[in-house]
C-alpha cells in the first residue's frame, strides 16, 4: 500500500483526465486504448443515444459492480477509476495478479453521459436517476438494474461525488470523502450485506485517516427504497456509497481523486482475501456524519453600510460550463448573523462591504472582486 501511493503521481495518475468537466468524449480513447487489458461492452443508450460503456476487469469469483457518473456532473470518482485502471494493468504483478484472481469488477465509468456533457446532476430528461431505483423510468435506470438482475453482486459501490458544503459535525475541516452502508428497510437493521458495507468502510476509514485525519464522514442513513444504493442493498448486495468532497484549495478535485483511488484500492485488497466481518456497527456509527455546514468563501465583521450592524457575507460558487470548462462564479448566498465554516475567510475588520461599482451587495448577486473599505478582493479562483 505505502510503494503504491508512492508511486500514484508517477505510475498510476490518468493525466489525461484533468479538473471536473469529463465526459464520454474523454474517456473514449482511454478505453479504446484499454481493450487489448480489458474486456469492454456496450451497456447500452442514454436518451440522447450515447453509448454507456462498461468494462469486466478480473476473472475471480467475487463479483463488485461499481458505477460512477451516475449525476453526470459528479466526476472525481470517474478519474480515480482511470487511475485504478491504470494500477491494474501497470502496477506490480505480485500486488494486482491477487486482486484479478479473486475479484470480477463490471465497471461503468459513466452512467449518464447525456449529463456529463451537459455537466448535469439529472439525465437528459431531467430525472435523478437516483431517485429512479423502484421507478425505473428512464434507460439508464433500467440498463443498471439489469445488469445488476444479470451479475448478481457481491459487492456494489456507488460512486458520487459532494458538493463544497458539506462538512462534518463537530468538526472544522471539510467532508473530503464520506461514506454511506445504506440501509435496506425503514427500520435501517443490520442486515448481512449491511453489515459487510459496514466493515469495509470502517477499513477504508481507518486507513484514510492517517492520510486525511478528521475528513471522513458518513452519510445520513434514512431508508428511501427509491435511492439505488438502498435498492441493491435491499437485493442483499452489500452497497456502499462514495461521495468526493472537497480538499483544502481542490476545486479541480485533483488532490481529492487520490484518496479515492487509495480507498479503492484498500476495498480490492480486503475482499481479495477471506475477511472476518464482527460486529462493526458500533464504530461505524463513530464516524462524523456529514452536515452542510461550509460556504466556500465568507467576509467576516461586514459592515452593509455605516449604520449596518456587524453580518457575515457568504459566498457560494456556481459551477458553470462555459467553452468545455468548468467556472467558479462566486455568488452572495446569504448576508446575515450567522457564520458557517469557510473554504476561505475574509476579516472586514468592521468596514463597509460594497462590490465594485460601490453599489450594496444582494443576495444571489454574482460578484468576482468586493469591496472592503479602501480595498479591492478578487474572489475567483
Ligand atoms: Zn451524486
Amino acid at each position: 500500500m505505502i510503494n503504491m501511493i508512492l508511486d500514484y503521481n508517477t505510475k498510476y495518475f490518468e493525466s489525461r483526465l484533468k479538473g471536473r468537466y469529463i465526459t464520454l468524449e474523454h474517456i473514449k480513447p482511454l478505453l479504446d486504448q484499454y481493450k487489448s487489458n480489458f474486456e469492454i461492452h456496450n451497456l447500452g443508450f442514454s436518451v440522447r443515444g450515447l453509448d454507456i460503456p462498461y468494462l469486466k476487469v478480473g476473472t475471480g469469483a467475487y463479483k463488485i459492480l461499481a458505477w460512477s457518473q451516475m449525476h453526470g456532473n459528479e466526476s472525481t470518482t470517474t478519474k480515480a477509476i482511470f487511475d485504478l485502471l491504470s494500477y491494474l494493468k501497470n502496477g506490480p504483478k505480485t500486488d494486482t495478479a491477487p486482486i484479478l484472481e479473486a475479484c470480477t469488477l463490471l465497471i461503468i465509468p459513466i452512467l449518464n453521459p447525456d449529463g456529463a456533457k451537459d455537466y448535469e446532476r439529472l439525465n437528459a430528461n431531467k430525472v435523478d436517476l437516483n431517485r429512479d431505483a423502484k421507478t425505473l423510468s428512464q434507460p439508464e435506470s433500467k440498463l443498471l438494474h439489469d445488469i445488476f438482475n444479470g451479475f448478481k453482486p457481491d459487492l456494489c459501490l456507488n460512486l458520487h461525488g459532494q458538493r463544497t458544503i458539506f462538512g462534518l459535525s463537530g468538526s472544522l475541516k471539510p467532508a473530503t470523502l464520506s461514506f454511506l452502508a445504506p440501509a435496506a428497510d425503514v427500520e435501517k437493521s443490520l442486515t448481512p450485506s449491511r453489515n459487510i458495507a459496514m466493515a469495509l468502510i470502517l477499513s477504508m476509514n481507518e486507513m484514510l485517516q492517517k492520510l486525511i485525519p478528521n475528513q471522513i464522514g458518513r452519510y445520513d442513513d434514512t431508508f428511501n427504497p427509491n435511492c439505488v444504493g438502498d435498492a441493491f442493498q435491499k437485493l442483499g448486495a452489500a452497497t456502499i456509497l462514495f461521495e468526493a468532497g472537497h480538499f483544502h484549495e481542490d476545486y479541480d478535485r485533483e488532490k481529492i481523486r487520490a484518496y479515492v483511488f487509495y480507498a479503492y484500492i484498500h476495498l480490492l485488497n480486503l475482499v481479495s482475501q477471506p475477511f472476518n466481518i464482527k460486529n462493526t456497527h458500533k464504530s461505524y456509527f463513530l464516524i462524523p456524519e456529514n452536515t452542510k455546514n461550509f460556504c466556500d468563501i465568507q467576509i467576516i465583521n461586514a459592515r452593509l453600510d455605516k449604520d449596518s450592524e456587524i453580518l457575515t457575507i457568504s459566498i457560494q460558487f456556481s459551477e458553470t460550463l462555459i467553452a468545455e470548462k468548468i467556472v467558479f462564479i462566486p455568488k452572495i448566498h446569504e448576508i446575515g448573523n450567522s457564520c458557517l465554516n469557510a473554504h476561505k475567510t475574509i476579516d472586514a475588520q468592521g468596514l463597509i462591504c460594497n462590490n465594485i461599482n460601490g453599489k450594496a451587495v444582494k443576495i444571489e448577486q454574482t460578484i468576482e472582486k468586493i469591496r472592503v473599505g479602501d480595498k479591492v478582493f478578487d474572489l475567483l479562483l
